[in-house]
């Protein structure tokens, strides 16, 4: 079935955008005034503002804090609808988008930019033990797995007396690996410190494992030294030069070593969205799409690619893929469709670097700032810098004022309000959840303790806690038992960690 919109009858120009990112929504935006018809698809019904979903992931921030409706987006827009469905194929010749939906739908201009994905490089079996960051349901999984650790742990501890390391492998040491690993050691060292009786959280060790030879490669070498000491600072334990060859539930070989996982996350690969190599143009390694000066693939004018799905070399180099050129190129898709409607040459596309910046946790972040002046920051000027940048450019007034006060509240209470954990308690590699019928366990927080803890090594203002079976326990027990416990120890193979024997451990 093809979809005959409004525009066949009024006879205007239609322009099908396929994706409601960044670039999806500027271009919408840039083409609301023109003398046309615009169409935004997108198989989700909202832009999510990708740079904050690190603090989704990691309890800082709601989901709807960083995420708007695509049609309150473009809403103003009396020439634009939307329609909530996924492309799966094209007919170039026809003009015509297939959608999952069976559906087709007719363009004069096509705007693909459908964004990029993980990359598991061919061990796409590895995304379900340790799952990568890009959409709203990513970062609800992370927080469900990392909240999880430490409540599965609490348990344990009150069962047994121990509990297995507590270690959160991130993979990869780009922007996003850095971000995680930073943001999980903040909320174990400053957000859960008062809220378990008889685990520490603040013992779990954070392990960021990047292949190459250092962090934030497309960074100035000393910023990225400079976020590795930020790092360090916060407790996260960095082994650059160290590829990951295994990924299995409860451990990861990397470097010729086992290492315990609890929760291991990807941040190690991106590639383009599938799209682009369902267009039958040329693509490189990635899958990203090759364009040329006016962002059209090789012998289609009318067909736009933009934001992570592009190829696009600036002065020799490929232009990254970052918001930045993504929004840019969206604005630029208007400029060369109102040149065809004025029966003007199409200006070329120039992309404007204003920077990059990184955050790291707690007032630490590294930036190095282009425009509108020229400076390298880290700690926390950069940190202040990024805060800014972030705020602003979230889409809607409702939102930058929810997390600003979110970041406010949260910086200064050292609380984060949305530890909440969705769905399943299955966490892949945790021991004993095999699924077998297990004996039930008398949970008595007394029979594992180590001596009482003095009084004010436990927070004043708390209950006693109540385990599920209804029982009661007292909070007398000290963190320091759990301290003592397997968690803050270096990794070793328990009688309770699963997989084969490690050559060796870090
Ligand atoms: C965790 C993370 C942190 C980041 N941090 C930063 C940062 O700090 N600074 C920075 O500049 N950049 C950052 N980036 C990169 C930045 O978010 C991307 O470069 C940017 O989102 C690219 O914009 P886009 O429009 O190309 O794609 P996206 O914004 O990813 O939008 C793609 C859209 O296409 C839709 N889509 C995909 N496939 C289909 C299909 N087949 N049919 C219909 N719709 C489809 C998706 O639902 C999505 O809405 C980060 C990215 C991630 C994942």
């Amino acid at each position: 079935m093809v979809i005959d919109t409004r525009h066949d009858i009024r006879h205007r120009p239609r322009v099908l955008i396929v994706g409601g990112g960044f670039a999806g929504t500027h271009a919408a935006k840039a083409l609301a005034h023109l003398p046309l018809d615009v169409t935004v698809v997108d198989r989700s019904n909202h832009f999510t503002f990708q740079p904050l979903l690190y603090q989704v992931a990691l309890a800082v921030l709601s989901p709807a804090d960083i995420a708007s409706p695509i049609r309150t987006i473009v809403g103003r827009n009396s020439n634009t609808e939307v329609l909530m469905d996924e492309v799966v194929g094209f007919d170039l010749a026809q003009r015509k988008v297939r959608l999952r939906s069976r559906a087709e739908l007719r363009y004069d201009y096509l705007m693909l930019a459908t964004g990029a994905t993980h990359s598991y490089f061919g061990h796409d079996d590895w995304a379900s033990t340790a799952p990568g960051l890009k959409t709203i349901e990513d970062a609800i999984e992370i927080r469900r797995r990392v909240l999880l650790a430490f409540e599965l742990a609490e348990r344990r501890k009150l069962e047994t007396g121990s509990h297995p390391p507590l270690n959160f492998v991130v993979a990869g040491g780009g922007p996003t690996g850095v971000e995680l690993a930073g943001a999980i050691c903040d909320i174990t060292r400053y957000y859960l410190r008062r809220d378990f009786r008889h685990i520490d959280p603040a013992q779990a060790r954070v392990l960021l494992l990047e292949g190459g030879p250092r962090l934030l490669p497309s960074y100035p070498e000393h910023l990225s030294l400079k976020a590795e000491q930020q790092l360090a600072g916060l407790g996260v334990e960095i082994h650059n030069s160290t590829i990951v060859t295994g990924v299995e539930p409860g451990y990861v070989i990397a470097g010729g070593r086992r290492i315990d996982s609890v929760c291991t996350l990807w941040a190690a690969g991106v590639q383009a969205s599938p799209v682009g190599r369902m267009l039958g143009v040329r693509t490189d390694k990635r899958g990203s799409v090759w364009v040329d000066a006016t962002l059209n693939p090789e012998g289609h004018p009318e067909v736009f690619v933009c934001g992570d799905l592009a190829h696009f070399e600036q002065d020799g180099k490929q232009v990254p893929g970052v918001a930045q050129p993504a929004m840019q190129m969206g604005d630029h898709v208007a400029k060369l469709i109102a040149a065809d409607l004025n029966h003007q040459p199409r200006p070329a596309f120039r992309y404007f670097d204003k920077g990059d910046m990184a955050t790291i946790g707690r007032m630490a972040a590294v930036a190095d700032v282009k425009w509108p002046f020229r400076a390298e920051l880290s700690g926390f000027p950069a940190w202040a810098a990024w805060l800014l940048v972030h705020i602003y450019f979230l889409i809607g007034f409702r939102n930058r004022l929810a997390v600003l006060a979110q970041w406010v509240w949260s910086y200064f209470t050292f609380s984060s309000g949305v530890r909440l954990i969705y769905g399943s308690q299955h966490l892949p590699g945790w021991p004993g959840q095999s699924g077998t019928e297990e004996p039930p366990t008398v949970l008595d927080s007394t029979a594992h303790e180590a001596p009482a803890a003095p009084a004010e090594a436990r927070p004043p203002d708390r209950p006693a806690a109540a385990c599920s079976s209804g029982e009661t326990f007292s909070r007398s027990t000290p963190r320091q038992a759990a301290a003592s416990s397997s968690a803050g120890e270096p990794t070793a193979i328990g009688p309770e960690s699963a997989g084969p024997t490690p050559q060796s451990q870090l």
